[in-house]
């Protein structure tokens, strides 16, 4: 059975077999409200292809950086300052930050710098951030993969530095590979998330990133958590893609 489909189980109402002449209208409707309040249950029940659960973090804009990078924005040699270390082991938020600026002179200050150094430098952003910025098609990329990525400049205290970096991040879970295998997951494998509640949403296309530096954590940005009233910590349900 793939993704999407299901078996109604039991007779429906008449016994009759599709397809079959002379029945009423009344049947028809009895037969049409019994598929109808089958298909509900079946959206409605919790427990309906869950794989697992995970609780739920917001990954706000934020900018990885190169030596380089840094280099130019704050100066050479610069060391970043770690104030506050993040779910996945080695990295940690910054107390620097950089000015994004987009085309036409619009701009984000205050963008936290994430460390430590990396081998390219990486502007993660949502798209109302992008619409802020002038950069109305953010390429949806994975992390580190920059082909058309968007060009930005990012100023700091001493420089700046212009680079085509800006991409929305690729909806994802972290998992270390003993989490994958207890959980049946494989790297690179796309699943679907369904966050429940009043302002419940599907999420698709959520990337699963295996890696012995990682631990298990769901990364959305703030648009997608924002779509679905989340706000970090709330647990939501993991399904087959
Ligand atoms: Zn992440």
């Amino acid at each position: 059975m793939s993704a999407g489909t299901f078996v109604l189980p039991g007779p429906l109402p008449g016994g009759r077999a599709s397809g079959a002449k002379h029945a009423s209208i009344a049947d028809d409707t009895r037969v049409v409200e019994e598929v109808v309040r089958r298909v509900r249950s079946h959206l409605a029940s919790p427990a309906a292809s869950t794989l697992f659960t995970i609780q739920a973090s917001v990954s706000a804009r934020h900018i990885h950086v190169t030596r380089a990078a840094l280099d130019a924005t704050y100066g050479a040699g610069y060391e970043l300052t770690p104030v506050k270390d993040l779910s996945q082991p080695a990295q940690y938020a910054s107390k620097e930050t950089l000015t994004v600026v987009g085309p036409r002179m619009r701009c984000i200050a205050d963008v936290r710098i994430l460390g430590p150094c990396r081998g390219y430098t990486q502007v993660e952003l949502a798209p109302t951030d992008g619409r802020i910025l002038g950069l109305a098609a953010l390429p949806i990329r994975e992390s580190g993969h920059l082909d058309g990525a968007l060009p930005v400049t990012l100023v700091g205290p001493v420089g700046s530095a212009t680079v085509s970096a800006a991409i929305r991040p690729t909806r994802h879970i972290h998992m270390s590979p003993d989490e994958a295998r207890s959980r049946g997951m494989t790297a690179n494998e796309r699943v679907t998330l369904r966050v429940g509640g009043e302002a419940g949403v599907i999420f698709t296309n959520v990337l699963i990133r295996v890696h012995d530096r990682y631990r298990l954590d769901l990364h959305l940005d703030t648009d997608d958590a924002n779509a679905a009233g989340l706000v970090g910590g709330e647990w939501v349900d993991v399904l087959r893609g």
